[in-house]
C-alpha cells in the first residue's frame, strides 16, 4: 500500500505501509536538493502529528476501555469506578444478609463480592451447583444501555433494565436501576442455563427466575 501524500511540480512525498506495520517514508525529488527541504519539514511535521494521534488514540482507549474484575463465577466488565460505586450503593447484598461494610474495601473488591455472595445465595435457593460456571456480566451506565444491547442482540425494542444472553453467557444491567431482586432473576437464568445439558422450555426458565426472586 503506498499512499501519496503530497506532489508538487518537483518534489514528492511518499509514505509506504508494509505488511501494516513498519512506516516506510521515501523522497522523490528530481530536482536539487534543496527542494527537498519543504518535503522534509511536511513529513517532520506529519510524524509529530502521527505520534501525538497516537499518544491521544491511546489515552482515550485507555479510558474507554472496560474494566474487568474476575471473580470465581463471574467476569464483571465495567467502564468506571462512579458505575461501581452506584452499584455498589444500590444493590447492598451484604447488608441484606446481616453483614457489615467494610469502608475501607475499594468499589472493585466490594462489587466482586456483592455479586459473588448473590450467586451462591441464587445456586443455593435453586439446589443447582453446576460444574464450571462461569459467565459474564456488563455493567451498563442506564436502562438505555442495556436496551440498545438488547436490541443489537435480537433486533427487538424492550423496556428491560437487565437482560441474560444465554448466546454469550453474559447478563447486561443497568447501574443506576437495579434492585437486588432483579439481579438474582438475571443471575438465575445463568445458573439454569449451565445446569442443564439441553436448556428448559423458556417458560420452566423463567418459573425459576422468578421462584428465586421470590425466595430472597
Ligand atoms: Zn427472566
Amino acid at each position: 500500500m503506498e499512499l501519496v501524500l503530497m506532489r508538487g511540480p518537483d518534489v514528492s512525498c511518499r509514505v509506504g505501509i508494509n505488511n501494516g506495520e513498519n512506516l516506510a517514508v521515501s523522497v522523490h525529488d528530481t530536482a536539487t536538493l534543496h527542494r527537498q527541504r519543504p518535503c522534509q519539514q511536511f513529513l517532520l511535521r506529519y510524524s509529530l502529528l502521527l505520534l501525538l494521534g497516537l499518544i491521544a488514540t491511546e489515552l482515550l482507549t485507555t479510558r474507554i476501555e472496560a474494566a474487568e474484575i474476575m471473580t470465581a463465577y463471574a467476569v464483571i466488565k465495567y467502564n468506571s469506578r462512579e458505575q461501581l460505586k452506584t452499584f455498589n450503593n444500590k444493590v447492598q447484598i451484604r447488608g441484606n444478609s446481616g453483614r457489615d461494610w467494610n469502608s475501607k474495601e475499594t468499589p472493585e473488591a466490594t462489587a466482586g463480592i456483592q455479586i459473588s455472595h448473590l450467586i451462591i445465595r441464587v445456586q443455593k435457593i435453586l439446589g443447582m451447583h453446576p460444574n464450571g460456571l462461569h459467565f459474564t456480566i456488563t455493567i451498563l451506565d442506564s436502562p438505555e444501555q442495556v436496551q440498545a444491547a438488547y436490541y443489537k442482540q435480537y433486533g427487538n425494542t424492550v423496556d428491560f433494565i437487565a437482560f441474560y444472553s444465554p448466546g454469550q453467557e453474559t447478563l447486561y444491567f443497568a447501574a443506576n436501576h437495579l434492585r437486588h431482586s432483579v439481579l438474582a432473576h438475571e443471575i438465575a437464568h445463568a445458573v439454569v442455563h449451565r445446569y442443564f445439558e439441553k436448556t428448559p422450555p423458556a417458560a420452566i426458565h423463567e418459573l425459576l427466575a422468578q421462584y428465586v426472586e421470590k425466595r430472597l
